[in-house]
């Protein structure tokens, strides 16, 4: 509670402070532009907060309610990828993955929701740019997906802290780029709640990769 009402407590600090602000003075054109350019990022890094705490509630209470489906994990991986690859971004973007279907049971929902956020990371982390690799195979009876960048990577020590919730590593690198610090647990709990597991490899200036299995879907 104490975490979560102080990432609450900041935003809508400046959300107060710029609002009292341009209600009691005149501005240029420009100054309101950038206030209310400030305005609009604390508003969707506040809702985006709360509807990630929401879920992830939801999830860790147990009422969640998945919608388990035999579902091929290809077609999602490229719609995935093409949403962020149409987006205008200094980063290239490469998928390999299986000619043929891989039939996972999952919830198709969550699944995208799984992909969202680690593509995100993999974008935000790479500030300078790079590829973004999405790589996904049959391994015995799972189907691993494994989605990696070029970015700052991770210090070895800060790995096992990755998807405890609201944890962010904080360095000069990170400091500059947002986020809420629950996107990775979100990840963690729908992929254990299919079955699947999460892991991690990384190396601090070289990039990292995240991967997930899922089981494979019985004929
Ligand atoms: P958020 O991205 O909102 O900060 P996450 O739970 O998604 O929260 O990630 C937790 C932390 O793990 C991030 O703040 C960052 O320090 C680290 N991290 C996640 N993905 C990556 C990545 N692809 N490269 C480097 N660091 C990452």
């Amino acid at each position: 509670l104490s975490t979560v009402s102080h990432e609450l407590r900041t935003p809508l600090a400046s959300l107060r402070g710029f609002s009292e602000l341009m209600l009691t003075r005149e501005f240029s054109p420009s100054q309101r532009r950038q206030y209310l350019t400030i305005i609009q990022k604390e508003t969707i890094r506040l809702s985006t907060l709360i509807n990630d705490f929401l879920d992830l509630q939801r999830i860790e209470s147990g009422r969640q309610a998945y919608h388990l489906e035999s579902i091929d994990l290809v077609p999602l991986l490229n719609e995935a990828l093409a949403l962020f690859s149409s987006d205008k971004t200094t980063h290239a973007f490469h998928i390999n993955a299986p000619s043929s279907p891989l039939l996972v049971r999952a919830d198709p929902d969550r699944i995208q929701q799984v992909l969202t956020n680690l593509l995100s990371n993999a974008v935000k982390f790479s500030p300078n740019g790079g590829t973004i690799k999405v790589e996904a195979q049959q391994q015995e009876n799972f189907a691993v997906v494994k989605i990696s960048d070029e970015g700052i990577g991770i210090v070895a020590e800060m790995i096992p802290q990755l998807f405890r919730k609201f944890f962010r590593v904080d360095n000069a690198a990170t400091r500059k780029i947002g986020g809420t610090g629950l996107g990775l647990a979100l990840v963690k709990q729908i992929i254990e709640a299919h079955g699947g597991q999460v892991w991690v490899e990384s190396t601090q200036g070289e990039g990292s990769s995240f991967s997930f299995s899922l089981p494979i879907a019985s004929a």
